[in-house]
């Protein structure tokens, strides 16, 4: 091809544009609505999204103008590396796409539609949760439990498809695997990922034991059971992922009476920053035949940015819709003069770690002062506690994180393995926690990001660390982040404005002074 690398760019980023756009809006209308003609749209959309990006010619161009080395304007160069990098991971033949679709949109409708039945009565999650956070009776939570992992044994088989046929098409390039590929294709390098996490292992081994045993501790007088009875449906939530709350604290009790819209508008105004508009466009409560989960989408790279949430007014659901927003005004703060592939975060965890530091701030004793409106005297009383269930949440969720990420390196490594075994091995090394006697299921296959969000787990934990490095940085330049207009303005700056214009390592050095590192995260695990 001797196209102008100027050209190409603008070229593909014509053709690019729609097919995103509409596979974008099939996938909020079918969250929303959950119906099969949504679902069968958004097959359709994701269909052509593929298709395009899946030209060999298209990725044969890209990699030759990204090796020449002839370009060096810097944002021609990175948006001629996206394009590389996008046309490389979908490299697949047309058979692959419809199959691949075709499994996705069967699979994705059950997930949305699926509600567990206990006793002849179906359960939203939210209702799941509920009963395992609050039952003090094993048998009820065992049922309940039991009953969310049904939806494993109805996807296990499309799921172990679908990997096989992620794998193939990574194989026909070259790479080992489908995770392989994903990742480098990603700018992780897989090594380096291992061996953080490695790190991570270690260092919360020690921290996390004991906070298990506390856990234990409580649970076995919860339930009145031996500690060495205490099993998965114990834990508070369907995968240990948050586990339950500490200390006599409610942390549900500080939000009563509160609308979690206006305590999100407060916050951010706080910041400096305009999420009214973004709410308004959001679909923020639970439906039925509604996604159960909690997303943010940016439609059209101009502005048109919604979220999805089911919200309930408890502390969980005040934290996601922080969280939510969070994603929001990364993207709506992106300098609007980038060209449209750049008008994006620079990296998947680097707009999950701006997410989860305002999760977080529903931990933060000024959020309780200064939105609440919570009397100083109580804050300090309850600030104790909540500051104890961040730290805790924190390493729950790095050993579930790293259920989840091994899990998946295996699952494509051999996806004919005994998964189920595999799963529960790693459940009980990382989480501590004990197998069911004698259990038989896919419950790897219950949580729906190893099925349609492939190799993405990992982003989490990377968004931790770098989040830890952000309130550390905020902490310098603003004194907190709450109530704040100066912490807006230096992540408005430093992070969002740049989009991805900068590559993830760039952006962390620059930003914050350091490269990735866990420091700042690891110290917060010690109480
Ligand atoms: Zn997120």
């Amino acid at each position: 091809m001797k196209q102008h690398p100027e050209d190409f760019v603008k070229q593909i980023t014509e053709q690019a544009r729609p097919l995103e756009k509409a596979y974008y809006l099939a996938e909020w209308e079918a969250a929303v609505e959950g119906s099969n003609e949504a679902i069968g749209r958004v097959k359709d959309a994701q269909a052509a999204y593929m298709r395009f990006w899946s030209d060999p010619e298209l990725f044969e161009a890209a990699k030759q103008l990204n090796k020449s080395g002839k370009v060096v304007a810097p944002l021609l160069a990175r948006q001629l590396k996206l394009i590389y990098l996008a046309a490389g991971q979908n490299q697949q033949d047309e058979a692959t796409i419809e199959r691949l679709t075709e499994l996705e949109g069967r699979v994705r409708q059950r997930y949305y539609n699926y509600r567990a039945r206990v006793d002849d009565r179906e359960l939203s999650d939210n209702e799941i949760d509920d009963v395992l956070k609050a039952s003090r009776d094993s048998e009820r939570v065992r049922q309940v439990w039991e009953a969310s992992k049904q939806v494993g044994r109805q996807v296990a088989e499309e799921v172990r498809e679908m990997a096989r046929l992620r794998n193939a098409a990574a194989r026909a390039g070259g790479f080992r695997d489908h995770f392989h590929r994903s990742l480098l294709l990603d700018e992780i390098d897989e090594q380096e990922l291992f061996s953080l996490f490695a790190d991570l292992e270690e260092q919360s081994q020690k921290p996390f034991a004991e906070l298990k045993g506390e856990i234990d501790r409580a649970l076995s007088a919860r339930f009145d059971v031996p500690e060495e009875e205490l099993r998965p449906w114990h834990y508070g939530d369907r995968f240990f992922q948050e586990g339950p709350q500490l200390g006599d604290v409610d942390l549900d009790s500080l939000v009563a009476n509160q609308e979690l819209e206006k305590l999100a508008a407060a916050t951010y105004e706080g910041l400096g920053m305009e999420v009214g508009a973004i709410l308004s466009r959001s679909d923020l409560y639970p439906r039925s035949g509604k996604n159960q989960h909690a997303f943010c989408i940016h439609v059209d790279r101009e502005g048109d940015i919604r979220t999805l949430n089911n919200l309930q007014t408890t502390h969980r659901w005040a934290e996601t819709l922080l969280h939510e927003l969070g994603h929001s005004v990364y993207e709506q703060y992106l300098d609007p003069k980038l060209p449209w592939l750049l008008r994006a975060p620079a990296h998947t965890f680097t707009t999950e770690a701006v997410a989860i530091l305002m999760g977080s701030l529903t931990f933060d004793p000024e959020w309780h002062t200064r939105v609440l409106g919570t009397e100083e005297e109580k804050a300090q009383s309850l600030t104790a506690a909540a500051l104890r269930n961040d730290q805790a949440k924190k390493l729950i969720f790095t050993r579930w994180c790293l259920t989840m990420t091994h899990f998946e390196r295996v699952f494509y490594s051999n996806p004919e393995a005994d998964l189920d075994m595999v799963w529960w091995d790693l459940v009980e090394r990382y989480q501590l926690l004990r197998r069911p006697t004698g259990r038989q299921a896919p419950d790897w296959a219950a949580k729906i990001h190893i099925a349609l969000a492939p190799v993405y787990y990992h982003n989490y934990e990377l968004g931790h660390l770098m989040a830890s490095q952000l309130r550390k940085r905020l902490t310098e330049e603003a004194g907190g982040i709450v109530g704040r207009p100066a912490a807006g303005r230096w992540l408005i700056e430093r992070v969002f404005s740049p989009g991805a214009s900068l590559d993830w390592r760039t952006l962390v050095e620059k930003a914050t002074g350091e490269a990735l590192n866990p420091q700042y995260f690891v110290e917060s695990f010690e109480f």
